[in-house]
Order: C-alpha cells, then sequence, then structure tokens
C-alpha cells in the first residue's frame, strides 16, 4: 500500500459526480430530484445524488433495450467484445486512486482495501468475463443421422442488476461481467448508501468503447428506482443481490410483472468448526478474526458462527479474545487502518441493538462490544466476541452485518453438523480438522454453497460463489455465471 499518498488531502479534494448515466451521458433525474450522500467516515457531505423514479428507470430500459435490439453490441464478435471489456478493466485500474477513495469515503472501509482488494477485483472480474467469452463453444446434440439439434446460447436482452453497499464495486462487477459479456445491456441500479462508484464505472466502460445504452446506472432507493426496476415488463432478468428480505420480494416483483427470471445472492450466518483434531488451534483463531472483522464484518460470508469442540473451546476463545483488538476501528483514510466505520447510522444501531441482544440473552462478551471513535463523527464499532452462545440465540440466528461473532460449543461430530446446519442460511461454512476422513465427511455434511477445509479466504473467479437455502439461489463469478444472462437455444434441421 503506497505510503506517499496523502488520502485525507486527496479526499477534500475529490469531487464526486451523484448523476445517473444514461445511453452514455451524465443526466439528472427526470424530476430533478436528489437526496445528499454523506460519508460515515467522519460525516462530511459527499454529494448530491440522483433519486431516480419510475420514469429515470423507463428512460434507462428503454435506451437499453434499443441498444440490444440494433445488435450494437450482441452483434460484435466475441474477440470484439473481449476487446472492449479488457479496455474497461484497464480503465478501472488507471483510475484506480479515484475509485478506491469514492469507495472508501461512500461506504467506509479502509482505503487500503479498496486499493488492494475493491479495483483491482472489480478490473479483474471484467476482464476475465471478457478473456472467456471468445473460448466457449456452443454443442450440436448427439440425436442421429436424421436430423442435426444445435443447442446454443443467445444474450437474454436487458438485464436489472441490483446491488448492496458491502462492496459496491464488487458486486456490480459480479453481474456487468458474465452479463455484458454475453451480450446483454445493463441497468443497475446500485445501493443509495454507496452508489458513487457506480455512476463512475458507467462512465469509464463508455471511454472503453462500450457502446451508448449498453450499460446504464440509475442510482435511487429501493423501494424508488430498485422496485421500478424490478417490476418492470421490458427487463428479461434481475440480478438481485443483498438481503433475504428483500430478495423475496424480487421474487413478488418477477410474479407481479412478467415473470422475468431473478438470481438471488442473499445473506449468511456461515458456521466455522473446529475440532480438537486441528493442531495449530491459534492459526484458525487468527484466520477467524481476519476473516470476520474484515470489511467491518459487513460480508455476507462473515464466519459469524464459530463451533468449537468442547476439549479445546477455552483456549479457543482466549486466543479469539487477543486477536480482536489488533483489529482496532481507525481512520479509514490512513493507509494502515484494518478496520474502518459502518456504512450509516442505521447499520451502528442495528448492530449496537445486537450486542444488546447478546448480552440480555446470557452471552458473554469476551472482546469489544462497544461504540468506538464516536467524535470522528463516523460510524464505529469495536471488534466483538461472545462466548457461551447457544444456536438458539438472536446473535446465532439472525444475520448481523457487523464485526460481531458468537462462539457456540459441541460435543461431537454430529451435534456440530447439526448445529452448523440448523440456519435458514447456507452462504458458506469451515471445517478445522487434520483428519482427512472426518473434513471430507463434514465438508460433503455441510448445506452451503462454498465450504473451506483447514482455511477460510481462498478466491478466485473460477469458482462459482452463491449459497443453499434462504442464501439464494443464484451463482456469481466463474463460467457458471454464463448460465443467469443467456438463453439455450435448440434449433432443428432436416437432413433426409
Ligand atoms: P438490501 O437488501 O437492503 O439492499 C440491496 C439492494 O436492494 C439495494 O440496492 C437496495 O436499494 C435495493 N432494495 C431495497 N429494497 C428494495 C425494494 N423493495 N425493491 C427493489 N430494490 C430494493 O441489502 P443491503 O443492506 O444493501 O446489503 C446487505 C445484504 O446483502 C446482506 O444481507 C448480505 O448478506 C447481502 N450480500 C450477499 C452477498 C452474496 O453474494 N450472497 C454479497 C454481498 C452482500
Amino acid at each position: 500500500m503506497p505510503h506517499h499518498v496523502n488520502w485525507t488531502e486527496r479526499a477534500q479534494a475529490l469531487k464526486a459526480d451523484g448523476r445517473a448515466v444514461i445511453d452514455g451521458q451524465r443526466v439528472a433525474a427526470v424530476d430533478g430530484q436528489t437526496f445528499a450522500k454523506h460519508s460515515p467516515v467522519d460525516g462530511r457531505f459527499l454529494t448530491d445524488v440522483v433519486r431516480g423514479q419510475r420514469a429515470d428507470i423507463d428512460a434507462a430500459v428503454r435506451s437499453a433495450r434499443a441498444a440490444f435490439e440494433d445488435r450494437r453490441w450482441a452483434g460484435q464478435a466475441p474477440a470484439a467484445r473481449k476487446k472492449v471489456l479488457q479496455r474497461f478493466a484497464e480503465k478501472i485500474l488507471a483510475a484506480k486512486e479515484e475509485l478506491a477513495l469514492l469507495e472508501t469515503l461512500d461506504m467506509g472501509k479502509p482505503i487500503q482495501y479498496s486499493m488492494g482488494v475493491d479495483v483491482t477485483a472489480t478490473a479483474r472480474c471484467i476482464a476475465w468475463y471478457g478473456e472467456a467469452v471468445d473460448k466457449i463453444y456452443d454443442e450440436i446434440a448427439p440425436t442421429g443421422d436424421h436430423a442435426l439439434a444445435m443447442i446454443t446460447r443467445e444474450p437474454m436482452g436487458v438485464i436489472g442488476a441490483i446491488v448492496p453497499w458491502n462492496y459496491p464495486m464488487i458486486m456490480a462487477a459480479w453481474k456487468l461481467g458474465p452479463a455484458l459479456a454475453a451480450g446483454n445491456s445493463v441497468v443497475l441500479k446500485p445501493s443509495e448508501k454507496s452508489p458513487l462508484t457506480a455512476c463512475r464505472l458507467a462512465e469509464l466502460a463508455v471511454e472503453a468503447g462500450l457502446p451508448p445504452g449498453v450499460f446504464n446506472v440509475v442510482p435511487g432507493y429501493g423501494h424508488e428506482a430498485g422496485e421500478a426496476l424490478a417490476l418492470h415488463m421490458d427487463v428479461d432478468a434481475i440480478g438481485f443481490t443483498g438481503s433475504t428480505r428483500v430478495g423475496r420480494r424480487m421474487l413478488d416483483y418477477a410474479g407481479q410483472s412478467n415473470l422475468k427470471r431473478v438470481y438471488n445472492e442473499l445473506g449468511g450466518k456461515s458456521a466455522f468448526l473446529v475440532f480438537e483434531d486441528y493442531g495449530d488451534i491459534a492459526r484458525a483463531a487468527q484466520t477467524l478474526a481476519g476473516s470476520m472483522f474484515f470489511n467491518q464484518g459487513e460480508s455476507c460470508n462473515a464466519p459469524s458462527r464459530v463451533l468449537v469442540q468442547d476439549s479445546i473451546a477455552d483456549e479457543f476463545v482466549k486466543l479469539l479474545a487477543a486477536e480482536a483488538p489488533k483489529y482496532a476501528p481507525a481512520d479509514p483514510l490512513h493507509p494502515d487502518t484494518v478496520l474502518g466505520a459502518l456504512v450509516d447510522e442505521t447499520q451502528l444501531k442495528t448492530v449496537l441493538g445486537y450486542i444488546d441482544a447478546g448480552h440480555s440473552e446470557g452471552a458473554q462478551c469476551v472482546a469489544g462490544g462497544r461504540r468506538a471513535r464516536a467524535d470522528s463523527g463516523g460510524y464505529y464499532v469495536e471488534p466483538t466476541v461472545f462466548a457461551g452462545v447457544s444456536n438458539e440465540m438472536k446473535i446465532a440466528r439472525e444475520e448481523i452485518f457487523g464485526p460481531v461473532t458468537s462462539v457456540i460449543r459441541f460435543k461431537t461430530e454430529e451435534e456440530a453438523i447439526a448445529i452448523a446446519n440448523a440456519s435458514s442460511y447456507g452462504l458458506q461454512a469451515s471445517v478445522w480438522s487434520l483428519n482427512v476422513n472426518r473434513a471430507h465427511r463434514v465438508a460433503r455434511a455441510l448445506r452451503a454453497g462454498t465450504v473451506h477445509v483447514n482455511q477460510y479466504d481462498e478466491d478466485d473467479m473460477t469458482v462459482p460463489f452463491g449459497g443453499y437455502k434462504q442464501s439464494g439461489n443464484g451463482r456469481d463469478k466463474s463460467l457458471h455465471a454464463f448460465d443467469k444472462y443467456t438463453e439455450l437455444k435448440t434449433t432443428w434441421l432436416r437432413l433426409d
């Protein structure tokens, strides 16, 4: 992380632009409405942002549809689309410092991660789908001599992408990459809590040669712009990432409108199972703290339920309680900060409310538990560990989405699996054991979209990411994501 940049000075000089991008142009809302965006870092005013309504979504969808119908993008050869997406990725990297600063100011994460994780992963994702798209072949079905049956993939049309605020650029890129590479047009509705990088991405895409109208961004509130997009009769699919509560509504909106495809990537309450036969429990505790407190705990896959075998539980809790203070909240604009601000005051109150619930249900708070840096004007919470938690407690059942984890004890492998799976979520899980049979057995029994063995954070564009149960139904990343944004067409030819 470069220390030569004075991020505080840069932040003061930054000019953020909260206007929508429709048909390749920055535009105000049709009715001129905006909302004020403040930074959770210190409460400073950042800019006025377009408060999109149905009329703005209509304009964006019209533009996207026109771009799709005249095939200005879908009609280009895959190798040509690849080049544009590669240039788009290069533009993102060239704008790294600006995008990182916007992301940090918008939603509070430490600048070293906006720089080193968010911007780079966004560019990587766009480039990866660009690189993939001219290497995918269609199929001929083995039907026999009398006929030829071709199975081809076609872009779907107009994709609505609705994304959350915790990884604003990366979540957008996970939709944009496969949707654009496949030849679709996209209307992106970023979270009202973190709209700034999305608008900038759309400008960079146009500069990279993406034809106007192929990628539009309309900021606004969920119940206004988001609802209008999800209910739109001319949107073919919604790629949604967000809460399970709103994911349910996406399915309703599809039912009420045109039965558009809905791909939901939702919440989690991921279990981290540590068995006594894993030798190095200090390493397990370190990995847990690193994964849990990364991004202020505002990660869908945060390991927020820690299941530890009885015989090592006391020692593990001690080690974890000693790890937590290493993630003390600090100024997100300082290059060494590892834990920044929660996204806003509402989230701060939610997280503190869960900490209160932990106390009142009888769990023991062994680290953190309080608001921090209140005099900064921002929203910070100490990394917090509860021990003595039972899986029935609210803090073990509900997604907190803050730097709070819960340690639950178990006696046997069967009990550990039963507790881990006793959740409405199923996004991710982890098993720590040096017994190879147990590691495989437990990994197989865990009902989660991703299971890690003896680590937690391994990640790559090549693997799908998504959940079982109420964690969702879609898979972002990897070649599998193309399935969401393409239609399969069968074409029969008679050969006799
Ligand atoms: P949220 O559900 O409140 O909002 C997500 C998006 O939906 C925002 O853009 C919001 O404006 C919009 N929205 C809200 N109400 C809407 C409505 N009625 N109609 C249409 N759109 C609406 O979620 P959030 O608080 O922004 O994000 C946190 C959630 O996202 C957590 O539950 C987290 O687990 C989840 N998440 C999941 C993944 C994953 O890949 N599974 C990744 C990141 C975050």
